[in-house]
Order: C-alpha cells, then structure tokens, then sequence
C-alpha cells in the first residue's frame, strides 16, 4: 500500500473529532495524487457523506462544469475538504474540528505537492491566510511556502447568490494561465519565502479564455 493510501486508511477510520460521531463515513477526497491543482473546500454535506466522495452535490456539480468549462476533468485535479467528516446538517466546523483534521490536509498537500491550491469559500482560505476577507482576497493568487494559492468563492456561494457566478466563473478563467507560471516558477519548498505576496497581474491584463 502506497504512502498515499495509507493517509486515505487513516482518515477513513479516524476518530480525532466529535463529527466522527455523526458521520456515515469519512471523505478523505478524490481525484489524481499527482495533480498538479488542489480543491480545498469547506467540509461533506449529505450527499458526500453518503457516497464518500467530495463535492457531488449541487455545489459540486458547479465545480465540476466550471472545471470542464477549462478543458479539465473532476480525475485531472484532486479535490478535498478541510474537515473529512460532515458536520451536523451543514453547519460550519468548529475551531477545534478544524484544528484536529489540520494534520491530514497538510499531509495531502506534503504528498500531492500541486503547483496551484485553490481554496473554496473562508474557512480553507483562512487556513492559508487566517482573519482575512475573502470577498477582498478572492481571484488574487498568493504565495504561501513556494505554492500559489488561488482564493475563489465556495460554488455553494453561487447556488446561494447568483450574483457571485461570474465572478466565480470569470477566477475559474485564469487557473489555466495560473498553473503555466507555476510551472515555471521555483519548485515547492520549506524555505523562508514570504507567506504573502501578491501574485502577477490583475484580472484585465490575464489572458481571458472565453471557454464560458
Ligand atoms: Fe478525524 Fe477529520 Fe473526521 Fe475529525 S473531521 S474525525 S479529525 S477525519
């Protein structure tokens, strides 16, 4: 059993947390260990934890045509949660739930090692920036620890607020642009980079894909 797998055992059958209680099963995650861009979203609902498989429900079927609307597949990129298990009907996690399962997503990013990690909605962009706005932060690639972190809203956010669509969609747009430059740029690493600078150019100036 690879590494990987064995990372993906452990989440199955951890009981850290109090959301242990309450779950049909763990969603550890789902896609290519090897991709190249990470989902980071906020916790299962009803449907994942039923299936064990991250983002099938409404929010999921958002992301799954925004990712097919740049050329890519759901087993193109890995996608995942911060907290594996489901709170209690759709709450937000707790600090401490959040706190206890930190470990296994840092061990997914150790293991993966993308080159872009794309974070849905406040509570995995807090796990990169803590106490910042997302709605001031959303579309402008960082870098954190040598890795460009994406801020975008939750697709759940849309189904909420259609308002947000474009702006979702219009993010989802320069991910293509944004993997290319991280590509390029110097590997990942624990080195003594800044965990916060800003990241090449402003919406206008990308390179728009007109795929929507
Ligand atoms: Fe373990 Fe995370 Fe599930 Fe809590 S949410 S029981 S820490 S896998």
């Amino acid at each position: 059993m690879s590494e990987f797998d064995m990372l993906v055992q452990r989440i199955k059958t951890c009981t850290e947390c109090a959301l242990s209680q309450g779950r049909t099963q763990a969603v550890p995650g789902e896609g290519s260990p090897t991709a190249d861009i990470m989902f980071i979203g906020e916790g299962p609902g009803y449907y994942e934890d039923r299936d064990g498989r991250p983002f099938i429900g409404r929010a999921g079927n958002v992301l799954t045509g925004l990712l097919n609307g740049i050329g890519l597949r759901r087993e193109d990129v890995y996608i995942t949660n911060m907290v594996k298990c489901r709170p209690p009907n759709n709450r937000d996690p707790m600090p401490e739930e959040l706190s206890a399962c930190s470990g296994f997503m840092d061990a997914q990013i150790e293991m993966i090692k993308p080159k872009v990690i794309v974070t849905l909605g406040r509570f995995s962009f807090g796990k990169f920036f803590p106490g910042e706005s997302i709605t001031r932060a959303r579309g402008k690639p960082r870098r954190w620890r040598g890795l460009t972190v994406y801020p975008m809203y939750h697709p759940a956010a849309v189904l909420h607020n259609p308002n947000l669509r474009s702006a979702l969609e219009g993010d989802f747009r320069r991910l293509p642009e944004l993997i290319e430059e991280a590509a390029h740029s110097s590997p990942a690493g624990p080195g003594p980079e800044p965990a916060d600078v800003p990241l090449v150019k402003e919406p206008a100036k990308a390179r728009q894909l007109n795929m929507f």
